[in-house]
């Protein structure tokens, strides 16, 4: 497949074409009305009739057709300036024709052309100076004026509608990059940085406003043995399965994530350990309950360690470290069990 690289050549053509062609009637309108000399005609008549069709075969015949069309982007440049000096300095097309120039080296958004460009206009400026002579006529008239307009608005648009394109593909990249930031890929569950900053939230919310709030540990038991015996692919299933288990226990705005391998953490805004307490029951349950299609016989158990908020968890960490060590007491116990880790008043494992 071609890349953007490659394709650059053949894309700058026409537009060097029309450019040129309608920078070369700006520039024609004044050498007109200053009946200039057949010399700068023909300079004239090169660089906007010519020059784009040479320059298209340079690039065409070039072992490295990118670094010729560089080339040929600061040619434009030195073209540009060297028509000043032909138009005697008129204000408005000399201002217009070297910024409409520079805005295209800006445009490439290759690093460091504009300033290259600038370099080569200035000497391209000195020398065109020197062979046609020095003369000042600044003032514009009306018919340039006009001659001026179409390049200034086509050129205008067509780098308005460039932009907005990129900024419309740039948008829709970052939502991507976001979406695949947010999700785990192998469960659909969010990954562990979003689930953390959600889960953060929702202990900040706890501390402001004494909600209640209770996080669910999870962690598939014996599950290396699994993914020994099966294979990885087998494992996957299990910990898609699951998800799937979580994703069905749990409220729309409840906060489930793949915290590691097979270890789960869902955040439950708004309840109580007890209520937290049943659906870690239902989702032990339900996981005792989990038949693989390509492997029915198989078996598979999970620990679930549940911690409500607490106003001594000063940070996320503490929280996690109240389920995980609930989720430890769950394990220790046999497996296949739920244990709270709270205040004596609240249920022990069951
Ligand atoms: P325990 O009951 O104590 O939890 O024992 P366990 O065997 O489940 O031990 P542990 O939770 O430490 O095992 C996690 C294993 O999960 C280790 C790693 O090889 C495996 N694992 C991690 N990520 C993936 C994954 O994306 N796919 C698969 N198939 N396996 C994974
Ligand atoms: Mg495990």
């Amino acid at each position: 497949m071609p890349t953007p690289r490659r394709q650059m050549p053949r894309r700058i053509y026409p537009l060097r074409i029309l450019g040129m062609g309608l920078g070369g009637m700006v520039v024609a309108t004044v050498l007109w009305e200053r009946q200039a000399s057949p010399l700068a005609w023909t300079v004239l008549l090169l660089a906007t009739l010519v020059w784009p069709h040479v320059a298209y075969l340079l690039t065409r015949r070039a072992a490295d057709p990118y670094a010729a069309e560089v080339r040929n982007l600061l040619i434009d440049s030195a073209l540009v300036a060297a028509l000043v000096p032909l138009m005697h300095f008129n204000l408005l097309p000399s201002v217009m024709l070297l910024t409409l120039t520079m805005v295209d080296k800006i445009t490439t958004g290759i690093r460091g052309l504009w300033v290259r460009a600038l370099w080569v206009m200035l000497a391209a400026g000195v020398a065109s100076t020197a062979v046609m002579g020095l003369h000042w006529a600044p003032e514009t008239s009306m018919r340039v004026m006009v001659a001026c307009l179409p390049v200034m608005s086509l050129h205008t648009l067509s780098v308005s509608a460039v932009s907005y394109q990129l900024i419309r593909q740039s948008a829709r990249q970052n939502q991507m990059l976001d979406e695949l930031r947010r999700v785990d890929a192998l469960t659909g569950l969010f990954g562990r940085g979003h689930w953390q900053e959600q889960a953060e939230a929702a202990l900040r919310s706890h501390h402001t406003t004494d909600e209640p709030a209770c996080m669910l540990m999870l962690d598939i038991d014996h599950f290396k043995e699994i993914n020994d015996a099966y294979g990885h692919t087998v494992g996957d299933e299990v910990i898609r399965a699951l998800a799937h288990v979580v994703r069905g226990n749990v409220r729309a705005g409840d906060c489930a994530g793949r915290y590691g391998g097979d270890e789960f953490a869902i955040v439950l805004p708004g309840m109580h350990a007890r209520d937290a307490l049943a659906i870690a029951q239902r989702i032990r349950e339900q996981t005792e309950g989990v038949r693989l299609r390509s492997l029915p016989e198989l078996r598979i158990t999970s620990s679930i360690g549940v911690a409500p908020a607490d106003h001594r968890h000063s940070s996320l960490r503490a929280w996690i470290d109240a389920a995980d060590a609930a989720l430890y007491v769950a394990k220790n116990g046999g497996r296949n069990q739920v244990a709270g880790c709270m205040e004596p008043a609240l249920v022990p494992a069951v």
